[in-house]
């Protein structure tokens, strides 16, 4: 099976930058290879997840749910139980670390939601980092509570106006700032997208969540699950949850995008269903364009899987063969949420409940022999006013 070798995965990944980054970017491929086999490195990052993240996380058996749906045993990986309520953390500490032993003073990164924002000004404080995130005017609207969570962390937040003023501005944005000031400042790109080596970084990051679910269903079951499914935005927490499955064929790996009001509509989110193969953020991957191939405006309830592309490993399994990605819709993952909560009683994030929705569905196709493993991305607190919405109750927050 290909893996990347100068950031390829297949015809996908890639290095699509302005000439003034490739210096630093070349370095961060160098410096980044030499702690990733550092010994030391590798202790204190593990000292910082299992001591201040919490980890590891459980494989929660979810008993009353894989009774009520008379099929597979589901086994939920709770991501939601880390530190800042989701898997973002296991990505920031790593390049945050990383960017301390480069030399660096100072981190930058783009948030949609915020969510990624948050963790990475909570990695920043804890290890004395100066912390700026990019947010679209948009998105900090409707995100207030994140903005001032972020403020309270010490980090600045700044309002990105240029283009639709949500997250692929955002991100354009952070790249021209990290281009202006590389000397001392570090990008901490939120997931497996944009330029080699970050597909790969956080992969490597996120692949904690597969390592150990991976040994976590061996002592539970004594043999592998048949199916892993996770939700996929960028696709961090998807690959993370793939990755030392990808080895095991009889394993199915399914990611489940955002089809926001259906991959038949214009308000969708599903890059696998309905985009095309293009250049952007610095990757060669799949993106939902436009009729001229512009980057077309996205829509999903969850501002989490609000992406208008997918990382470049992914559009890779897909092509391969080696994963398969399904839409779900708004509708899907808003009953899957409440679904949860009724029955196991974990208040997921919306975007792990587009992974619910379709173990719901798959779920009693399988023998009570077989397993399936589904990521919980995080938790759902974020995510209760606009449930309540959803379903006409507003809650004035
Ligand atoms: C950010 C986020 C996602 C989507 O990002 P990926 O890189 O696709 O994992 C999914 N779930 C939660 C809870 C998030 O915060």
């Amino acid at each position: 099976m290909n893996t990347n070798t100068n950031g390829r995965f297949g015809d996908f990944g890639g290095c699509y930058i302005p000439e003034i980054l490739m210096g630093e970017i070349v370095r961060l491929e160098a410096e980044y290879e030499r702690y990733k086999n550092d010994a030391d490195f590798q202790k204190e990052l593990t000292t910082l997840l299992n001591e201040y993240a919490g980890r590891p996380s459980l494989l929660y058996f979810a008993e009353k749910m894989s009774k009520d749906l008379g099929g597979a045993k589901v086994y939920l990986k709770r991501e939601d139980l880390n530190h800042t309520g989701s898997h973002k953390i296991n990505n920031v500490l790593g390049q945050a670390l990383l960017a301390k032993k480069m030399g660096k003073t100072r981190v930058i990164a783009e948030t949609g939601a915020g969510q990624h924002g948050v963790a990475t000004a909570t990695a920043a404080a804890l290890l004395g980092l100066e912390c700026e995130v990019f947010m679209g005017k948009e998105d900090m609207e409707r995100q207030l509570l994140n903005v001032y969570r972020m403020k309270l962390l010490g980090t600045t937040v700044h309002a990105v106006t240029s283009g639709s003023m949500v997250l692929k501005d955002a991100v354009n944005e952070t790249m021209r700032e990290w281009a202006n000031r590389m000397e001392d400042t570090h990008y901490v790109l939120g997931s497996v997208m944009g330029p080699h080596p970050f597909p790969m970084m956080v992969r490597d990051f996120q692949a904690i969540i597969s390592k150990e679910a991976r040994q976590q269903i061996l002592e539970k079951e004594g043999k592998l699950p048949s199916v892993v499914i996770a939700c996929v935005g960028g696709g961090s927490n998807a690959i993370g949850t793939f990755y030392n499955f990808i080895p095991d064929a009889s394993v199915q790996l399914i990611g489940c995008e955002a089809a926001g009001r259906g991959v038949d509509t214009a308000e969708t989110a599903a890059t696998v269903a309905t985009g095309r193969l293009g250049v952007f953020h610095g990757m060669k991957s799949l993106f939902c364009q436009d009729s001229d191939g512009q980057i077309a405006p996205v829509y999903s309830i969850s501002a989490g899987l609000d992406y208008p592309g997918i990382g470049p490993e992914h559009a890779f399994l897909h092509d391969s063969g080696r994963a398969k990605y399904v839409p779900v819709t708004d509708e899907e993952a808003v009953q899957a949420f409440e679904y949860l909560a009724k029955t196991e009683g974990i208040i997921c994030a919306i975007e792990s409940a587009h992974a619910i929705a379709h173990a719901i569905k798959l779920a009693g196709q399988l023998s009570p022999e077989e397993s399936i493993i589904v990521c919980i991305s995080g938790r759902g607190d974020k995510d209760v006013a606009a449930i309540a919405r959803y379903r006409g109750e507003d809650l004035h927050e």
